[in-house]
């Protein structure tokens, strides 16, 4: 039995997908979670209380509203989506990579991404059938390394080119005229990943409808919102008409629709709350600064890459571990990440936690 069901899955399961290793989430239970890239604070009493009550009188017997239209019309409000560009919502930014890559997948189409960059772009990629391309970002500062990328997308003709701004694991943003060139020179669709949006003043979001070829994304995970799972990609019509096509019929559930509109009613709330995380980097940074041996990397986002004296990544980050507090070890996630650890920035508390944790493993 066993062999034959072997053999059925390793004839019909594609190779590349039998290849990878499912995306793996640490077990926090008992530890600070400073992992994820979560926002640490919950919402005051009254705000639960109101949001509850709101929650009692939400149906749940009726599918939701198809297009979401209240919660987009909000959004785009909040997100400063400019006027004449169309929304489409996802299941998190992730089911919006999920759905790009479905409606571009093809003989010849690959995606082209920087590295080290967000995972997901290349395993929805691979996901779809498509060849993933990375481009290695410079190794002193993680800039884009604009003849690389120029050459890579001569030779590759990517139908998108995925950049997040500020980067997944690196926190850096890149040159405004460095994206700029990328959207001039790209073939294909440009889609500026702004996930960490609320952590910073930088924005793409303006520049939608004055190039054919860019889209903007953005979610509402990292600004408190993560267990939602919401994200929305703006831009111009001719392009989100198609890509509204593949999104299957109310991938956005009535509770979350509910909520997140609620939330956004209520957005001072989470802009104070992020804003308190904002120079919560600057003290968290400085203090990792100030560790012997070690390198932190200036931050647009809510996390800081540092990274440790040679060959005690792991070691710190297990000593972390064993002091209640867990973050995220990318030593080996790429060759640029050698000996590199990234915490999120959580409360003080949270991050006095880390500090004296880190400055005991330092000696
Ligand atoms: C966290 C993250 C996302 C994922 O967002 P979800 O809306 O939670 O799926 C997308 N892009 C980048 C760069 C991220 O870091």
């Amino acid at each position: 039995m066993s062999d034959t069901i072997d053999t059925l899955v390793s004839h019909w399961i594609r190779p590349e997908i039998r290849a990878l290793s499912a995306y793996h989430v640490q077990d926090a239970a008992g530890l600070v979670k400073l992992d994820a890239m979560e926002n640490p604070y919950t919402w005051p009493d009254a705000l639960r209380a109101e949001w509850a009550e709101l929650l009692r009188h939400t149906d749940v017997n009726r599918y939701p509203d198809p297009a979401a239209q209240a919660l987009s019309a909000r959004l785009a409000g909040a997100m400063g989506v400019p006027e004449g560009m169309r929304l489409v919502l996802g299941n998190g930014s992730d089911e919006l990579i999920q759905m790009i890559c479905m409606a571009l997948s093809g003989p010849g189409r690959c995606v082209l991404s920087v590295d080290p960059g967000f995972v997901m772009y290349r395993m929805i990629a691979t996901f779809c059938g498509m060849p993933y391309v990375g481009v290695p970002l410079r190794a002193d500062d993680f800039s884009l390394d604009l003849p690389a990328l120029r050459q890579a997308m001569d030779e590759h003709q990517p139908a998108v080119v995925f950049l997040a701004y500020p980067n997944n694991p690196t926190g850096n943003l890149y040159a405004e005229s460095d994206i700029l060139e990328v959207i001039e020179a790209a073939p294909g669709l440009v889609v500026v990943d702004e996930a960490y949006a609320p952590f910073t003043d930088a924005s793409f979001m303006a520049r939608l409808g004055r190039h054919d070829n860019l889209l903007v994304m953005r979610t509402v995970s990292k600004m408190g919102l993560a267990g939602l799972r919401l994200g929305l990609l703006a831009g111009p019509p001719a392009w989100l008409d198609e890509f509204d096509k593949v999104r299957l019929p109310y991938n956005i559930n009535v509770l979350t629709q509910v909520s997140a509109e609620f939330a956004l009613r209520h957005k001072a709330v989470f802009d104070e709350q992020t804003a308190r995380i904002r120079a919560e980097r600057e003290r968290l940074g400085a203090a990792l600064a100030a560790l012997p041996g070690v390198t932190v990397y200036p931050s647009q986002a809510n996390f800081i890459l540092m990274r440790t004296p040679p060959g005690r990544a792991g070691e710190w980050f297990d000593g972390l571990k064993a002091r209640g507090v867990l973050i995220k070890n990318l030593d080996g996630a790429h060759p640029l990440l050698a000996d590199c650890l990234r915490p999120t920035v959580g409360t003080p508390e949270e991050n006095d936690r880390l500090i004296e944790a880190l400055r005991a493993l330092a000696g």
